[in-house]
């Protein structure tokens, strides 16, 4: 999944970065409150992290924006630790959740997961869709028959993409965009998971539809 971290603390960037990635996201930054209305307009993320206090446009302003053209990405605010008022404020800005700062990264991200899990209407942090269970915790998937096989992050990315759309075509650019880092991408890379998957989960689960993209079968026959 591909995440927006808008933030204009370098060293908090730095660091927030690292364990976004450990956990598996594909992170993209903005440090400024134009470039992050930008990307999150033309970007579709999993969910965007927002700090209020940003040069060049408040983060209020950014989401308020959004919102007003109704880009409905799920946010995540980072507030002042004792900004009961921005707090209030963004949630009725339609902010998803907030956390105010400093926080322990390990609070950020159970949060962006709980935000994440409500987005999708997901009880837990497993995805299910044609028999198959996609379980975020211990980066597995767990088939039909009982068997779980290990997935590699950008595994685990692309089949969560497909996952999320079960039986509908998802081009290779958005495949693209949620699972690769923007230099890493190319198209005979994205086949070459799509092989492995394939041989993980069995070839009739993931369907090319040439020029398009690829399809998730939800069930076999
Ligand atoms: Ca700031």
């Amino acid at each position: 999944m591909r995440l927006l971290l808008v933030e204009d603390d370098a060293t908090l960037v730095r660091h927030l970065r690292r364990r976004l990635e450990q956990a598996g996201f594909v992170v993209d930054h903005a440090d400024n409150g134009i470039d992050a209305q930008f990307l999150g307009t033309e970007q579709e993320y999993g969910i965007v992290i927002l700090d209020l206090g940003l040069p060049g446009r408040s983060g209020m302003e950014v989401l308020k924006r959004w919102r007003a053209n109704g880009n409905k990405v799920p946010v995540l605010i980072l507030t002042a630790r004792d900004g009961w008022q921005e707090r209030v404020d963004g949630l009725r800005a339609g902010a998803d959740d907030y956390l105010g700062k400093p926080f322990e990264p390990e609070e950020l991200l159970a949060r962006i997961e709980a935000v994440i899990r409500r987005h999708a209407g997901q009880a837990d942090n497993t995805l299910e869709a044609g028999g198959l269970v996609l379980d975020h915790d211990r980066r597995e998937v767990r088939l039909p028959n009982g068997d779980a096989t290990a997935l590699t992050a950008t595994e685990f990315r692309i089949l969560e993409a497909l996952m999320r759309a079960p039986g509908r075509v998802v081009s290779k650019a958005r495949l693209g965009e949620q699972a690769f880092e923007d230099d890493e991408y190319d198209s005979n890379r994205l086949e070459v998971y799509i092989r492995r998957l394939r041989k993980k989960i069995g070839p009739e689960r993931i369907l090319t539809r040439r020029g398009h993209g690829y399809v998730f079968i939800g069930k076999k026959g």
